[in-house]
């Protein structure tokens, strides 16, 4: 008999009917009730296995995180919490677990457990939802650019170039590290690898997008990222995904635009198609709350916050008016920021971004005209020459979620722009190119997958919203 999942099963409620279901032990009680998930949503169905209708040994390896197929009639449920429940006629164990062994006993475990098992914790409740949750939002990206005529680009994992000129790279290399061919001055000879030049994995597809919506006019990417920066911080990944969005004849405006449409899609479709998953990580993170002191409580719940976020306009400020905030600020005179502001032209931190969205905002919040010197190359030049188009999107609990700008593409600014930076012409002649040949304003941003993930499931760790992450330190799986 074919198969039918769980979720379908819940939703079609197929009273007398025969099905088929098959899937993971969660616990069995007395000898008789197996509560089976196969991960299609975040219920389980009862099994009931009426007394004295199966063999002992079969009875004996129906085990936590056993897998095993069943076939029965639905029925009624007469338990509290479930409509219905299939009473089994056919058991069969398909891949036994010893329950001695099974690391994921009925209890809570920790997330830091959790992550050393990584490979199983798909199997709980958490990881279920977030999983499932991460998927639809992958979905609802896709969907979101879709309807609105975007291309979506694959930009190369393997590249020659470094976007921002920011180190940070992983080198790639089939290279013999013990015996490397080398040149006359005793470096490593890169011509003689299988490039036959230096190569890494690139950190941002923006440059070659760039590229692209030069023709196609609206295209995003959506891929991994790889930046070997040695952050140790709880919204930073070695590998993370990207999406990244670039689109021509349009300024900064319209990509501030984009992005707050965008974000508000995501969250809208969410509620609408991951209900249950979030309510389930609602009430986990109230039980996770309720041990702290009231003062470190957040305000609002997860879908609270979530709807909270649709309601309300993004506030739109630029650096000059939120270094006047900040200067204004108690933690800054009573010097309680690790990073007192001095003057115009410092870098933010996320201490400061956290303050102008959590204490002065109290929502979401587009920053934009950053002091040129501490932004990328490629940023527009205001009219005032001291500033540039970039914008940060900042977000309550996360920080940064969006980094993006207006593309230079007046190309005399650029050059000296690059010139300034020390960045050399020739690498990015290709770049240049298109400020040659049919140059026009555009615009662009890269929303951080893992913090717009972490975001909507209140995930307080970004390693708990991929499934296997890379930090420093940590390649395991
Ligand atoms: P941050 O200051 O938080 O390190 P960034 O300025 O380096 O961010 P960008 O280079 O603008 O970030 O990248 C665009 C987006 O990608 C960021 O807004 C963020 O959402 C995400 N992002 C950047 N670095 C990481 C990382 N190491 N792990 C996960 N997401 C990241
Ligand atoms: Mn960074």
């Amino acid at each position: 008999m074919k198969r039918i999942k769980i979720r379908e099963l819940l939703h079609t409620e197929p009273v007398g009917k025969t099905a088929t279901v098959k899937g993971w032990v969660r616990t069995f009680r007395n000898n008789q009730f197996v509560a089976l998930n196969d991960g299609s949503c975040l219920d389980n169905l009862q099994l009931v296995l009426p007394l004295g209708e199966f063999e002992d040994k079969v009875l004996r390896s129906i085990n936590p995180g056993a897998a095993i197929s069943a076939t029965g009639e639905v029925a009624e449920s007469r338990g509290r919490g479930q409509k219905i429940e299939l009473v089994v006629s056919d058991v069969k164990v398909v891949g036994e677990s010893d329950p001695e062994k099974y690391p994921l006993q009925p209890k809570k475990h920790s997330l830091e457990f959790l992550r050393e098992q990584a490979h199983l914790r798909f199997r709980t409740n958490t990881f279920g939802a977030i999983f499932r949750i991460r998927h639809a939002a992958a979905l609802a990206i896709h969907r979101f650019f879709d309807e609105r005529g975007f291309v979506y680009l694959h930009t190369p994992i393997l590249t020659a170039s470094d976007a921002e000129g920011a180190g940070e790279l992983f080198r790639v290399t089939t290279l013999n590290p013990q015996h490397p061919p080398l040149t006359e001055e005793n470096e490593v000879d890169f011509s003689k690898d299988f490039f036959g030049k230096e190569a890494h994995l690139t950190v941002s597809g923006q440059l070659e997008a760039e590229l692209g919506s030069l023709a196609l006019s609206d295209v995003y990417t959506f891929g991994p990222t790889f930046r070997a920066e040695h952050s140790h911080t709880t919204r930073h990944l070695a590998e993370f995904w990207m999406i990244e969005p670039e689109i021509a004849f349009a300024d900064l405006e319209d990509n501030m635009d984009l992005a707050e449409d965008m974000l508000n899609y995501l969250v809208k479709y969410l509620l609408e198609n991951c209900r249950k998953d979030l309510e389930f990580l609602d009430d986990r993170l109230k039980k996770e709350e309720s041990s702290k002191t009231k003062d470190q409580r957040s305000p609002m719940g997860l879908t609270e916050k979530l709807e909270f976020c649709l309601e309300s306009d993004f506030a739109r400020i630029t650096y000059s008016d939120a270094i006047d905030i900040l200067m204004k600020s108690k933690p800054n005179k009573k010097k309680k920021f690790q990073y007192v502001i001095e003057e115009w032209g410092a870098d933010l931190q996320s201490e400061h971004e956290r303050y102008l969205v959590e204490k002065h905002f109290k929502k979401p919040v587009i920053l934009y005209n950053y002091p040129k010197n501490i932004k990328a190359f490629y940023m527009r030049v205001n009219d005032d020459e001291k500033t540039v188009a970039a914008m940060d999107i900042l977000f309550p609990g996360i920080g940064e979620i969006i980094g993006g700008s207006q593309r230079e593409e007046r190309l005399d600014v650029l050059l000296s722009r690059m010139d300034e930076m020390h960045i050399p012409q020739e690498e990015l002649s290709w770049y240049l190119d298109i400020r040659k040949y049919g140059s026009c304003p555009h615009a662009g941003y890269g929303l951080g997958f893992e913090r717009f993930v972490q975001f909507v499931t209140g995930m307080g760790n970004i390693r708990d919203v991929i499934p296997f992450p890379r930090t420093p330190g940590h390649i395991a799986f």
